[in-house]
């Protein structure tokens, strides 16, 4: 006797569920997908090997499988490539890709070489809804969020060009404005049965969105986490970052205190230094004070000049040095960051921008955010 065809295709008496995208559902998730179509558990294990080991894009070419068993993978689990629309490498030898996804949109992503590291910085909207003023993405506002399987789809993208060793979560968007769909994919990369990327080698990195910073800290995972402060006070910061008129800088600090008490972590604050803007002595010894007592280290960008706004400017190599003396004397761990891939569209949303101006549109759903190592 024959034994039945192996099949995931619904019964008569159940009505079709509509397709969910392979990239979005959780590694954990698998075994009862495919129990409650009365396929067997080691299934799962053939589809994650797939999925994460074998970094397949078609379900045709997992042959392990079934062939009756493929095709309806991919009619309700269809697997959803990004198209590399376009793709600049500069002479430090970052690349920087366009994506295109399902519905016309694309995003940016920035594959950042490094001495034993292969970092991708990953964009986690189309545009952003935040507006800091120095961030192009932020001035031409949100399209939408990215769902989960589009943002692993992004991190399959990479692999094209090496094998992925860390994520940062710095590209197009705020990742605590999609939280839901961001955590679902990070917690994809970190899977052991997933892409098995530690959860110290993910960072995820936010303009401020004080809620976000519980909820992270409940999820129990020891993600790296950067807030973007950009400025000691909250005149100076509310004028760059429009978010600080929501969450003023007590409010930020007090949910950074209680994130670094509930996980032991300690919090990493990006301060991009802008000419004239936030760039005093003064200002350094007011972050100096704001920072003291707590758990954190400082990386220091000087600001990366952005089309849309030229009167901000990058400051001089001696302004840096001077916040760096200041901040290390009052015992803060401090790196100075370089912007990388100046030469390929450098910051995130120019190399869409390109396009968008290529094809003859004025550009105004371009973002630009800075990647940064
Ligand atoms: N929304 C998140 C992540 C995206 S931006 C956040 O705000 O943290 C990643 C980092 O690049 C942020 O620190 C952001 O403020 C910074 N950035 C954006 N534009 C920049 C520019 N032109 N020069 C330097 N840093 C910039």
């Amino acid at each position: 006797m024959t034994p039945p065809a192996e099949s995931c295709a619904p019964d008569a008496a159940r009505p079709a569920p509509s397709p969910s995208p392979a990239w979005g559902v959780p590694v954990d998730g698998w075994k009862p997908l495919l129990a409650s179509r009365g396929l067997p558990a080691w299934r799962a294990d053939q589809i994650l090997h797939a999925l994460y080991r074998d970094f397949v894009t078609s379900w045709d070419a997992v042959t392990t499988l079934p062939k009756e068993l493929r095709s309806e993978l991919a009619r309700e689990f269809p697997l959803k490539p990004c198209a590399e629309l376009d793709r600049t490498e500069s002479a430090d030898g970052t690349v920087k890709l366009l994506l295109g996804l399902d519905d016309g949109n694309s995003v940016e992503t920035v594959l950042i070489p490094a001495a034993g590291r292969f970092t991708q910085c990953i964009s986690t909207q189309v545009g952003c809804a935040m507006g800091c003023v120095f961030c192009a993405s932020g001035s031409q506002g949100l399209v939408r969020s990215l769902r989960a399987d589009e943002i692993i789809a992004e991190t399959m993208a990479a692999r094209a060009y090496g094998t992925v060793t860390n994520v940062v979560v710095m590209g197009m968007g705020e990742p605590f404005a999609n939280y839901d769909e961001t955590m679902r994919a990070l917690k994809i990369l970190n899977a052991g049965k997933g892409p098995n990327l530690g959860a110290r080698h993910i960072t995820l990195s936010t303009c401020g969105v004080v809620p976000g910073f519980a909820r992270l800290a409940a999820e129990g995972i020891q993600f790296e986490l950067s807030v973007s402060l950009h400025a000691p006070d909250d005149e100076t910061r509310s004028a760059l970052m429009p978010v600080n008129r929501r969450w003023p800088i007590a409010e930020l600090l007090a949910a950074c205190r209680d994130y670094t008490a509930r996980t032991k972590r300690i919090i990493t604050f990006e301060y991009t230094v802008v000419k004239g803007v936030n760039d005093s002595p003064e200002c350094a010894r007011r972050l100096a004070a704001l920072l003291k007592t707590l758990p954190c280290k400082v990386n220091l960008i000087p600001l990366s000049p952005v089309g849309h706004r030229p009167d901000f400017e990058t400051p001089p190599e001696s302004t840096m040095m001077m916040f760096l003396d200041v901040l290390m004397k009052a015992r803060i761990q401090t790196m100075l960051r370089r912007s990388r891939g100046k030469d390929a569209s450098a910051a995130c949303g120019q190399l869409r921008l390109r396009n968008l101006i290529r094809s003859g549109d004025d550009g105004k759903t371009a973002p630009l955010a800075e990647c940064l190592p």
